[in-house]
């Protein structure tokens, strides 16, 4: 297959129903993106997996929903409102606006941006004469620190800075400072963990890349609370975690790779993302951060409640340790239909565009395809019904069954069920599997088992 491009990507995923330009009839709002009936289905499926993995079957795991509207002081407990901020410099000829980290990173794998202060990154720009992405002139401003916090009023008078509220930067706050709550009520003994998915908005400089980098973006976080002494051997039993989670999504490991943090930031004690090779090179996927007692300690003092916990295992009180499991479920998504996309040079020369997604996350689960609309669509119609009680299923009747069989690849539709007059003489259906092509004639009564086996995660 020739290489991927990000732009081949967006043509699928509007063309197939995965991924629309947001608000696209009023000529689309620039890095907005919804999320069409597939998108919507695969999504939903990377975070069904996900909820399974690090809450159903992880030990004293807990779910919740917390709101993204949160009191403004837990902003300056947890450090966003002072230091959530990326390094602006503008080009002095087109008025374009960079992240320098970025644009170093972009031009150099010669120096890791994280390990320089701005008057060092400012400098290294200058120095070696980084032309304008746009305009290829050298003359960049100083850099300017923007905070990427979206600000929103409640209340009935706008000025009023009283009623100044963010939309969360991270969900990660909302585990914090339910901490108490969920020990309290789950009975829960330390170690244990809180997780959610939610949104998350950033005012990004540099948005763009698809779905990669956006401003309003969903995130599934999981911290675990501990004991300070276990928090380096969690944090390496998430990283690791993380990753075989990603290996069972069906991802190439070639793809991956681990990148400790040189730089920590100053709450962190260990930090390492786990990459990807997306088709505009490498970048962030997961991160995975030991955060020390900070995030709590930090709660403790700007809220005045004791964030302290009793251990009943040794009567110790402490503030527990913090192990962050942190990924964007768009950037995920984004990644698995990069990972997922092949186009399959057939024996007769022909090509077939392929969705190789895992059984689990495909949109749909099976196709139910009449061999001849007239004397097989009553029949198939009925039993995609049926099927549809546990698990999602397409229909199709138009167009010869090669083309129908080509539509469902080119979406990942792992398994095409055929009724034909076998199915209504003798009560056989044939089974076609998408990456081998093989049919095997299976009875209609074991079809719903046969299938629910093969969507197991
Ligand atoms: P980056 O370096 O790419 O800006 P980050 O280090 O700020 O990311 P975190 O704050 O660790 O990211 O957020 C956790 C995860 O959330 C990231 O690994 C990424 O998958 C996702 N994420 C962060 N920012 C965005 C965004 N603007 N759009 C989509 N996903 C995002």
């Amino acid at each position: 297959m020739e290489k991927l491009t990000m732009d081949k990507i967006v043509a699928y995923c509007k063309q197939y129903g995965f991924v629309y330009q947001g608000s696209e009839i009023y000529g689309g709002l620039a890095n907005t993106w919804d999320y069409g009936p597939l998108g919507s289905r695969l999504k939903n499926n990377i975070k069904d997996a996900w909820r399974k993995r690090f809450i159903q079957e992880n030990k004293n795991s807990y779910e919740i929903d917390a709101d993204i509207l949160m009191h403004p002081r837990v902003w300056e407990a947890s450090g966003h409102t002072t230091s959530f901020s990326d390094p602006l410099i503008d080009c002095k000829g087109c008025k374009s606006r960079y992240r320098a980290d970025k644009l170093i990173e972009d031009n150099t794998d010669e120096i890791n941006p994280d390990t320089l202060t701005d008057q060092e990154m400012i400098d290294y720009i200058r120095e070696h004469h980084y032309k304008c992405p746009k305009c290829g002139k050298s003359d960049f401003t100083d850099i300017r620190q923007f905070n990427l916090m979206f600000e929103t009023h409640r209340g009935v008078i706008k000025d009023d800075m009283g009623g100044l509220v963010y939309l969360r930067p991270e969900t990660a706050q909302g585990e914090f400072v339910n901490f108490l709550n969920v020990q309290r009520t789950m009975r829960a003994k330390i170690p244990f963990g809180i997780g959610q998915i939610g949104k998350a908005f950033r005012n990004e400089i540099t948005p763009g890349n698809f779905t990669f980098r956006t401003i309003e973006f969903e995130q599934m976080e999981h911290q675990l609370f501990c004991k300070e002494g276990t928090d380096s051997g969690n944090y390496r039993f998430y990283k690791e975690y993380a990753f075989e989670f990603l290996k069972d999504l069906g991802m190439n490991t070639d793809k991956l790779r681990y990148k400790d943090h040189e730089k920590l930031a100053h709450y962190a004690k260990e930090a390492c993302d786990i990459e990807y090779l997306f088709p505009m090179g490498w970048g962030e996927l997961w991160g995975t951060h030991n955060r020390t007692n900070y995030d709590l300690s930090r709660h403790q003092e700007y809220s005045g409640v004791s964030q302290m916990y009793l251990d009943p295992e040794d009567n110790s009180k402490y503030v527990p340790y913090v192990v962050e499991s942190s990924v964007g479920c768009d950037r995920l998504t984004l990644a698995i239909l990069c990972d997922s996309y092949d186009e399959e040079v057939l024996e007769d020369g022909s090509t077939r565009e392929v969705m190789r997604f895992i059984p689990a996350l495909a949109p749909y689960k099976v196709a139910v395809l009449p061999l001849v609309k007239k004397y097989h669509a009553e029949f198939a119609s009925e039993l995609k019904e049926k099927l549809s009680k546990y698990f999602m299923c397409s229909y199709d009747e138009t167009g010869s069954i090669g083309k129908r069989y080509r539509r469902q690849d080119a979406v990942g539709t792992p398994f095409c069920i055929t009724i034909d007059d076998e199915t209504i003489n003798h009560g056989m259906v044939t089974v076609r599997d998408r990456d081998t092509m093989e049919q095997i004639i299976l009875p209609l009564e074991e079809v719903e088992q046969y299938i629910l086996d093969k969507i197991k995660f």
